[in-house]
């Protein structure tokens, strides 16, 4: 019996489907996968139980990435859902920033004294995110990862595309724009080491160019 209506669950699936795309509801369906995809935030901020939050107070929620880039990735959020992204900040918010960047440093801390103390990090925001609600990453510069797959994903770490909570901070102090997102063909730029600035050819060969730079890492501004 189980079978049977599993198949027949299965067929009416497949038959609904059908349906939809003749009558053109596919697109449609994929547009929402993908916006519930990018809603994937949004849990946590409600449930500090969640096994991946890492920090949690009235205001911030920190959480490790799912797809950390790098030997150590978090992703630190306020709480109040009327953030969508750095867009939203203005003038007043910079108390909320600096909170962020405090949990921030508390996270980093705290992987120096029980984790890799020798691991350099970097604060800031994504030009363009690709999920919804505002977070800023805190990622170590090692990018030892085997979710870091493509091109887009070193260059959203690597180019001015990530944009340091220190140039947030500044913007806000200056009135400026907070739309970045004409930095977003940062994102083709050729691939190259964010310690020595050596092209590579492709993606593999940068991984195992940056295991074994010899460069001194390079202290960028709003690295810690
Ligand atoms: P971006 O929106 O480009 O600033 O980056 C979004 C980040 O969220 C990426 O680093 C993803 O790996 C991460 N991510 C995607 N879905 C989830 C999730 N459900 N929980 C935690 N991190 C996520």
């Amino acid at each position: 019996m189980p079978r049977a209506a599993s198949r027949t669950s299965t067929a009416l699936g497949t038959k609904k489907k059908a349906a939809d795309d003749a009558k053109g509801n596919h697109s449609k369906r994929q547009k929402n996968a993908r916006h519930s995809w990018a809603d994937g935030l949004y849990k946590y901020l409600d449930d500090a139980s969640d096994p991946a939050v890492v920090y949690a107070d009235d205001e911030i929620i920190a959480v490790k990435d799912m797809y950390p880039k790098a030997k150590c990735h978090y992703l630190v959020m306020p709480r109040d859902r009327a953030y969508k992204s750095i867009k939203d900040l203005t003038e007043d918010d910079i108390v909320l920033l600096e909170r962020m960047e405090a949990v921030g440093n508390r996270l980093v801390c705290d992987n120096n004294e029980n984790g890799d103390p020798s691991l350099e990090y970097r604060m800031g925001f994504h030009a363009v995110q690709s999920m919804n609600h505002l977070h800023m990453h805190v990622i170590s510069q090692d990018f030892d990862s085997e979710c870091l797959k493509n091109k887009k994903h070193w260059n959203s770490f690597t180019t001015t595309f990530f944009v340091p909570i220190e140039e947030v901070f500044g913007a806000l102090n200056a009135g400026a724009s907070m739309d970045f997102s004409y930095r977003e063909n940062r994102l083709k730029d050729a691939l190259k080491c964010h310690r020595c600035a050596k092209a590579q050819a492709n993606l593999p060969r940068l991984k195992e160019h940056i295991a074994s730079c010899s460069c001194n890492p390079r202290r960028t501004e709003g690295s810690y």
